[in-house]
């Protein structure tokens, strides 16, 4: 069969058809834009920095409010500490988390991604840093098409003003991302210790290692990758349409309205000219932190930030139109219809949120704060002590995970009259796990079998609530073989 060179298959512009497999990115210069929305997503962005940088400094009964202690594999969060054995309600959290995005989503849209997403609230902070540096949408164009200072051609004025104001972004943007890793680490590490050894040039290796690894992930993330993070990195963005139905609030504009779009004089009398309210000035496109045109339809890379809406609603108030042209709807009553609750997608994931709530405030609420782990001495099955009995022994791992200190009660139930020893109430202090060896010593003629299975109890008075504390460990006791078993 004869090959045909490809040159021949294409033959206009072969390299792009061919070989270039992937769009060059054009950077986006995002021009910034003041509105209604964008207060509003001051009102939520400010809390949420605030809360993560200043939660760490909280402290509550002498320890710091959120600490995720892995050493110690103990979670505080707020008053509430939470242990490995606690595992499931981190999965009903996960679980409730996942549900209550589900139903804001079918709901209100990607309200999430558009004011409260660390990604998004982190790159506006990074773009106004850069905006204060290195100047507006324009200033900024003109700056990249500055040549560099270390260039041969770059050893002038402009020059030097580029580099400076470049030094100046990067350097605000290294700060605030330190920061946020240091931030980070010290939700694990004790924010006082990690800054006091910081200080002291004590901190550990591993401690280094992730505050620089975070402020690398934050300093690229916010600062250099940006929309390309919403857009091709979140599983979110991608998933998110299952959850959209007709009555979703959308960002959306009206073509209805806006079209046929095109340059006017203001005042005139463009609907004779046949012409929409859409004066096509691409404000709304130049303020996208995605860079979309929302005038060509709901596209996957909206974020929902309703930048383009308070650009637009700018734009109608100089020419004295109505605003609204872009604005918050839903796709339904852009087609003239109304909206309702009445949908299978919000109520299915209302009821799912609403038992996952109730449960698990139950499992909270049903929660024992006691732990118990039974280990039998592995040296020997059993001795023989004075008086003939028989002895096993025991280690009990007792974990105390209220925030007093404690003394338990310690019973078996399954053996014929069982001698307990030590037969004191066992300390064990608060929030900590301790070890103590117990031997029970049993009359084996009582004992029908050389191995007999029983539970131990420990028990006591939470002296905080006044709520009775019991936890069961089951366990073996064995002795040696009846005479005439036949085993
Ligand atoms: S900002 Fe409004 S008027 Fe300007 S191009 Fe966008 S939709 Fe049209
Ligand atoms: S189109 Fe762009 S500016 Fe408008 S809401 Fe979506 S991401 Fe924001």
């Amino acid at each position: 069969m004869e090959r045909i060179p490809v040159k021949e298959q294409f033959p206009e512009d072969v390299d792009s058809r061919v070989f270039n497999l992937y769009e060059k990115k054009e950077k986006i210069y995002i021009r910034a834009q003041e509105g209604l929305f964008q207060t509003i997503r001051l009102f939520t962005g400010w809390p949420l920095l605030l809360g993560y940088f200043l939660a760490p400094w909280l402290q509550i009964e002498g320890r710091q409010a959120i600490f995720f202690d892995l050493p110690e594999r103990q979670f505080h969060i707020l008053w509430l500490t939470l242990w490995p054995q606690d595992f499931v309600l981190l999965m009903w959290t996960l679980a409730i988390a996942a549900f209550a995005l589900f139903f804001v989503t079918t709901l209100w849209g990607r309200v999430w991604c558009g004011y409260t997403c660390p990604q998004t609230v982190w790159t506006a902070v990074f773009s106004w840093a850069e905006q204060i540096t290195e100047g507006e949408r324009h200033q900024r164009i003109n700056l990249d098409q500055t040549p560099s200072f270390l260039s041969r051609n770059g050893r002038n004025r402009a020059g030097w003003n580029k580099l400076w104001r470049r030094s100046l972004k990067h350097l605000m943007w290294i700060g605030f991302a330190a920061l946020t890793g240091i931030t980070f680490v010290g939700y694990f590490y004790g924010i006082r210790h990690l800054v006091s050894d910081a200080l002291a040039w004590q901190l550990p290796l591993t401690a280094t290692a992730w505050s620089v690894f975070f402020t690398l992930a934050t300093y690229i993330n916010a600062g250099w990758m940006r929309e390309q993070v919403c857009i091709y990195m979140c599983p979110y963005a991608r998933f998110q349409s299952a959850m959209f139905d007709k009555n979703t609030l959308i960002i959306s504009y009206d073509p209805s309205r806006g079209e046929q779009r095109g340059a006017r004089k203001r005042g005139s009398d463009y609907q004779a000219q046949g012409l929409g309210d859409c004066i096509d000035c691409t404000l709304c496109v130049q303020v996208c932190p995605t860079g979309i045109d929302i005038r060509n339809g709901l596209q996957y890379e909206c974020i929902g930030c309703a930048h383009c809406i308070d650009a637009c609603d700018s734009i109608m108030e100089k020419m004295n139109y109505p605003k609204g042209l872009i604005s918050y709807t839903t796709e339904n009553k852009l087609a003239g219809g109304t909206w309702t609750w009445k949908r299978p997608k919000l109520i299915g994931y209302g009821t799912a949120l609403l038992i996952l709530a109730a449960l698990f405030m139950l499992v909270l609420y049903l929660r024992t704060p006691l732990s118990l782990d039974v280990i039998r001495d592995r040296g020997q099955l059993y001795q023989e002590v004075a008086g003939g009995r028989i002895e096993n022994v025991y280690t009990l791992k007792i974990i105390n995970m209220s925030d007093s200190t404690l003394h338990y009660e310690l019973q078996t139930e399954g053996l014929p009259n069982p001698t307990l020893l030590p037969d004191v109430p066992i300390e064990v202090p608060a929030r900590e796990m301790s070890e103590h060896v117990v031997r029970i010593q049993v009359d084996p003629d009582q004992l029908r079998d050389f191995n007999t299975e029983f539970e131990f109890i420990l028990s006591t008075a939470d002296e905080a609530t006044g709520k009775r504390l019991r936890t069961e460990a089951e366990s073996r006791f064995f002795g040696p073989r009846p005479l005439g078993s036949g085993r």
